[in-house]
């Protein structure tokens, strides 16, 4: 069963925030069991936070930016030590195994790693000017208060993701988590603040914690003192968010839902192909934002390869994540599994025929949500197989020719992850082309689950079009300059413009 231990409580720094009485409750969807109770941020509260990370901002931005990197070093290797305490935490609250707990919080060491190392590379360009005695640069600055708003999949990483970022561009954030994964971000808080708090540099109030619900976001997206929201969540969320930011005219970085597919070609190596889409549709219990949810198969393979996948569906190990051996936890709560149910009702109304998604092992947890996944054989890409469920739900359907499969793949709302497995050079080469995968990533050989830091993550269409992570994302979270400065003794016009007053 799910148990918050008392060293748990003690090395996370749980013990002043849990309570046995308060009004926003907390549970493992391990068993659907009380972990107790934290109180709830008030509006008066969320108010206050962003007049102290204003305060903030204005000595976090002069601190010099490697040295910002060099504190997030330092909580890199503060992860490191408590790694197996904060990875038990994150899978007892999102119910994801532990071996994935432990992933996330790696996560966030490697990208505290790469921040350090950015610290000195926050790099402006420099430009040729058209007028004499005249030099052209750009620099990028702090931008100001941060508001992250954060999903239950990914508690801690996501926010790792961008509070990361954010500090080492000179931010302060507000973090406004997942009312189902307090705890972990308390945690998270908790970590950063022990760390922080030994640097005389560092200001108070560089992280503070939101704890509530939908509404309490509304404090962040409508004050001109939070110029950015980075908010990643489902599509709803995001346009809601996009709304309320855009009339205040605000930045937002969104990162939202996916309907990530796999072209299955023939010539495909079929043993790795196969190990890619059992990791990529039942990792995480299917609720992952890069999930595998469409495979389109040809025609001429889909016998040699969905038996097999009906097997590994039927036979993989579900239960307590927290027991080794253990592939799949629970979904998150009892909605997730509702939902799932619901998806499967319509996908079979729409000719869908159906292996698994049943409710399991609900003699011995009564409350918590257990499912075999579902692989779904499709006549076509109906409506339901374009809407993200999320939920184990793999919609297998198949191809003949490998321009309708492109087509098949790009015609869905949501734009995230994609891949496609082929030994074909030419097939990968289009895959990856100006008219291949839509989506912003764009994987050959490899499922679509499971992204490096390194490289930019998000997408596009209804996933929002913002890259969080590695390469360049860092300069959404600043605000760039561009500088002229003339030191010929003269002032010419740019366009060669004459305004003489003689
Ligand atoms: P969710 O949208 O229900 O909630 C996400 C966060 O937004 C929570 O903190 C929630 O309280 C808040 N929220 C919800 N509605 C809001 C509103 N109207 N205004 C302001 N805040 C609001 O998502 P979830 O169920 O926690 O997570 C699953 C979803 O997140 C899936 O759609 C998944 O694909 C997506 N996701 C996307 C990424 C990505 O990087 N693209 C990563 C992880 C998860």
């Amino acid at each position: 069963m799910g148990k918050l231990t008392s060293e748990i409580i003690t090395s996370l720094g749980l013990e002043s925030y849990l309570m046995s009485e308060g009004n926003l409750p907390l549970s493992s969807p391990i068993d659907g069991e009380s972990l107790g109770y934290v109180e709830e941020t008030s509006q008066a509260d969320a108010h206050e936070m962003i007049s102290k990370a204003k305060a903030a901002f204005l000595k976090w931005r002069v601190v010099p930016a490697p040295l910002r990197g060099e504190h997030l070093r330092l909580l890199g290797e503060e992860l490191r030590t408590c790694k197996e305490e904060l990875g038990y935490l994150i899978s007892l609250e999102s119910g994801k195994i532990l071996e994935e707990g432990r992933g996330e919080v790696q996560e966030i060491i490697d990208i505290c790693g790469f921040a350090l190392g950015l610290s000195r590379q926050l790099y402006g360009l420099t430009m040729t000017s058209e007028r004499p005695g005249h030099r052209m640069m750009e620099t990028w600055h702090p931008l100001g208060p941060v508001a992250v708003i954060s999903p239950f999949n990914f508690p801690a990483a996501i926010w790792g993701w961008n509070f990361v970022l954010a500090i080492l561009c000179g931010n302060p954030v507000i973090w406004k988590p997942s009312e189902k994964t307090l705890l972990t971000a308390i945690a998270c808080a908790h970590l950063f603040e022990k760390v922080i708090s030994k640097f005389e540099n560092a200001p108070p109030h560089l992280l503070q914690l939101a704890l509530g619900g939908r509404e309490i976001s509304d404090v962040f997206l409508e004050n001109h003192d939070i110029p950015l929201v980075s908010a990643t969540g489902s599509c709803g969320m995001g346009h809601y968010v996009a709304q309320q930011v855009s009339n205040r005219l605000g930045r937002y970085l969104l990162e939202l839902g996916g309907n990530n597919g796999m072209i299955l070609a023939p010539s495909a190596h079929l043993e790795l192909a196969v190990r890619a889409v059992t990791f990529s549709a039942l990792g995480t219990a299917g609720q992952r934002c890069t999930t595998l949810r469409r495979l389109i198969i040809h025609r001429s393979i889909y016998d040699q390869v969905i038996p097999r996948l009906k097997s590994i569906f039927e036979n993989v190990k579900i239960g307590n994540p927290l027991e080794s051996g253990i592939l799949m936890g629970p979904l998150i709560n009892k909605e997730a599994y509702e939902h799932m149910q619901e998806s499967l009702k319509l996908a079979q109304e729409q000719g869908g025929k159906i292996h698994g998604g049943t409710r399991v092992l609900k003699e011995k947890y009564t409350k918590g949500y257990y499912v075999k996944p579902a692989l779904v054989e499709m006549p076509s890409q109906t409506s339901i197989v374009k809407t993200e469920t999320f939920a184990p739900i793999l919609y297998v359907m198949t191809y003949d020719d490998f321009t309708e499969a492109l087509q098949m793949h790009n015609d869905v709302p949501q734009g995230l992850s994609s891949s496609i497995f082929t030994q074909d050079t030419a097939e990968a080469e289009i895959f990856m082309s100006a008219s291949g995968s839509d989506c912003g990533i764009v994987n050959v050989n490899i499922g679509p689950s499971g992204a490096e830091i390194g490289g930019a993550f998000g997408g596009e269409k209804e996933t929002g079009g913002g890259r969080v992570s590695g390469t360049d994302t860092w300069r959404a979270f600043m605000r760039r300059a561009t500088n002229t400065i003339n030191y010929s003794g003269e002032l010419p016009l740019a366009q060669g413009i004459h305004f003489d007053v003689s």
